[in-house]
């Protein structure tokens, strides 16, 4: 590695959980408040903050779901109430022998965790809102239960709650007891906003066809996701039926359902400490409007409106002083070529990247139509034609994002089948896309960090727990990023958020997110498009770059120049068909070509 590389890679940030998400500072801040709160309030706010605490629990689990992986999920108070029955009929020895509390909480959670993947399961069918419309019913079809099965849950009538022992037992012990789960659910989500995770949820929510790029299972990822929330959902379920000491369906409205979701909301996706501040605030509103409190549902809904119109990033965005310092307005994107050996790595021998025969139509259109390519480590193909001739669809056959209808993609020889759309990651197969596709709440650094996501080694929980392989994955995702950042020339702007960059800067952050996975073969879909002439010069020598160091590049341009200086075969495309194939020297005296597209 050479010094430069080095050095980048020694300036590392803290990758604490919390740290990443707004600062620890408000955490401690919280933390404090809430350990000494007994000495401030009486008995009567107890009661709130502890209610504050269980919601709390609750919405970070819900937070993942809604604010990262952006599922609409409202029907969340039905694991609440799942927790909470769990918890109180193994405890109260109606329908089974007593158990502890603990051990019924532990229940709780696991119960939790299996309805909250039964629910989740269909957000990986369904869109936003006929996902939405499942996790209602779900909600209507516990509450019904639970008035119907009467033999267990005492109907209408209702059952007790679990009583935790000494020194749990009191007002404020049992406050402790939410408060230090509070806490723990804090941390943990928050370890989950800073790991490859976390990132990942985003791109899923933001930009899914390119985290299906970077090889984000996105199945593997939400039954992950949804379990922890079930979990921490039934957890707060049993705490609930503590507090309440009595539990009917009643105790679980629909109101409730909006509530922590609306706390997500108003928080800001994507954050942990503005949805927590969100809970806070929507547990405390109603004891500040006594008089309102038969309002309340109208309150919540004037907020959520007010809240969407008015600053859509939510409490977060209020919160985010660092992003609204001003950006340098005259910013040159200088590419570091040289850093590219070091980033990429020695290049493996694998054989060409072919195409022989593929044909797809869409009803009528005839996208490609018999097209045969090949791509080869270490150079340069130029894909060009008019609009419409088959470009894009020829890059969402080979990225495997759509199944050609006849023929066949080969690389190294071994055909290439219908495979789901993330596995082509794992073959070091990257890609950019015509419109960029980023997440544009996340930092840029983020950004190119989840081009890595595939090579991390940590699982889920450890990324909970915060563990050793956890911490290694963070580091060595922060300093690619770092470098592949360096390499394409926009180290200086790691920190801002993606959305304030200009257009041609999110063309390369695009280029950083797609080295992250030192590709063998790297396609480009107008990577030039809304450049200025010395930034497509630039893009030029860095595409030639990346070819030297091994990888075989396919790029579709439009700008004729960029094509016939870097490539060392270009295609031409027409209606679907290959009108023309050669060298950048053919291809310009080719009188076809020069008729239908150069116009020259
Ligand atoms: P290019 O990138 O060369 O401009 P495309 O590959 O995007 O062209 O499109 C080729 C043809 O296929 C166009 O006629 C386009 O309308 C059509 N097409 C592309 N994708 C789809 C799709 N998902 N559904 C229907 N038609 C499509
Ligand atoms: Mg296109």
């Amino acid at each position: 590695m050479d010094t430069q590389a080095a050095q980048l890679r020694s300036s590392r940030a803290g990758a604490s959980g919390l740290g990443a998400t707004g600062g620890v500072l408000p955490f401690l801040a919280l933390l404090a408040v809430g350990a000494a709160l007994p000495l401030f309030v009486g008995g009567y706010w107890g009661l709130i903050a502890t209610r504050a605490c269980i919601y709390w629990v609750l919405v970070s689990g819900l937070n993942l779901v809604v604010g990262f992986a952006g599922q609409i999920a409202i029907g969340w108070v039905a694991l609440l109430a799942l927790g909470a029955y769990t918890a109180s009929v193994l405890t109260a020895g109606t329908a089974v022998p007593e158990l502890s509390p603990y051990l019924a909480l532990v229940i709780a959670a696991a119960v939790g965790a299996v309805f909250g993947l039964i629910v989740g399961l269909p957000a990986l069918r369904l869109r936003t809102f006929y996902f939405a419309i499942t996790t209602l019913g779900f909600a209507t079809i516990v509450n019904q239960v639970a008035l119907a099965w009467q033999s267990v849950t005492g109907g209408g009538v209702g059952v007790a709650g679990p009583i935790f022992p000494d020194p749990f037992s009191s007002k404020w012990g049992f406050y402790y007891f939410c408060f230090g789960l509070a806490a723990i659910c804090t941390w943990m989500t928050a370890n989950i906003a800073a790991s490859r995770f976390g990132r990942a949820l985003t791109a899923i929510r933001d930009a899914e066809v390119a985290a299906e790029a970077c090889g984000i299972a996105k199945p593997a990822l939400l039954t992950a996701v949804f379990l922890f929330s079930g979990a921490v959902a039934g957890i707060a379920g049993a705490l609930f039926a503590s507090l309440q000491s009595y539990i009917t369906p009643d105790a679980f409205p629909l109101d409730l359902s909006i509530l922590f979701f609306i706390a997500v909301l108003i928080g800001g996706r994507g954050s942990i400490l503005g949805p927590l501040l969100g809970t806070i605030l929507l547990t405390a509103l109603p004891e500040f409007a006594a008089p309102l409190v038969a309002w309340s549902t109208f309150l919540y809904a004037v907020l959520l409106l007010v809240i969407v119109l008015a600053i859509p990033g939510g409490i977060a965005e209020i919160l985010d002083f660092k992003n609204r310092r001003p950006l340098e307005s005259h910013r040159a994107i200088v590419p570091q070529p040289d850093l590219l050996p070091g980033l990429i790595g020695t290049p493996t021998d694998g054989g060409a990247l072919t195409l022989e025969q593929v044909a797809l139509s869409f009803g009528g259109v005839q996208a490609i139509d018999g097209l045969d390519l090949e791509i080869r480590p270490g150079q340069v193909h130029g894909l060009i034609g008019p609009n419409g001739s088959g470009k894009t669809t020829t890059l969402n056959v080979i990225s495997g994002y759509y199944l050609q209808q006849r023929g066949a993609v080969r690389l190294n020889g071994t055909v290439l089948r219908a495979l789901a759309r993330n596995r082509r990651a794992h073959m070091r197969i990257a890609r950019t896309f015509q419109t960029p596709r980023i997440v544009g709440s996340a930092s840029v650094l983020q950004n190119v960090m989840i081009g890595g996501t595939i090579d991390g080694k940590g699982t889920f929980v450890e990324s909970l727990l915060s563990l050793p392989r956890h911490h290694r994955d963070e580091v060595m995702l922060h300093d690619t990023a770092t470098l592949a950042l360096a390499a394409v020339g926009l180290e200086r702007l790691g920190g801002v958020r993606a959305d304030r960059l200009q257009h041609s800067e999110l063309r390369f952050i695009e280029i950083a997110r797609a080295l992250m996975l030192r590709p063998a073969y790297l396609l480009l879909d107008e990577p030039a498009a809304g450049l200025s002439a010395e930034e497509i010069k630039r893009l030029g020598a860095l595409l030639v770059a990346i070819a030297q160091a091994g990888t075989g590049v396919l790029v579709v341009e439009h700008h004729p120049d960029l094509i016939f200086d870097i490539c060392h075969h270009v295609t031409v495309l027409n209606l679907g068909k290959k009108l023309a194939a050669g060298t950048p020297t053919e291809i310009r005296s080719h009188p076809e070509v020069v008729n239908a597209y150069l116009g020259g």
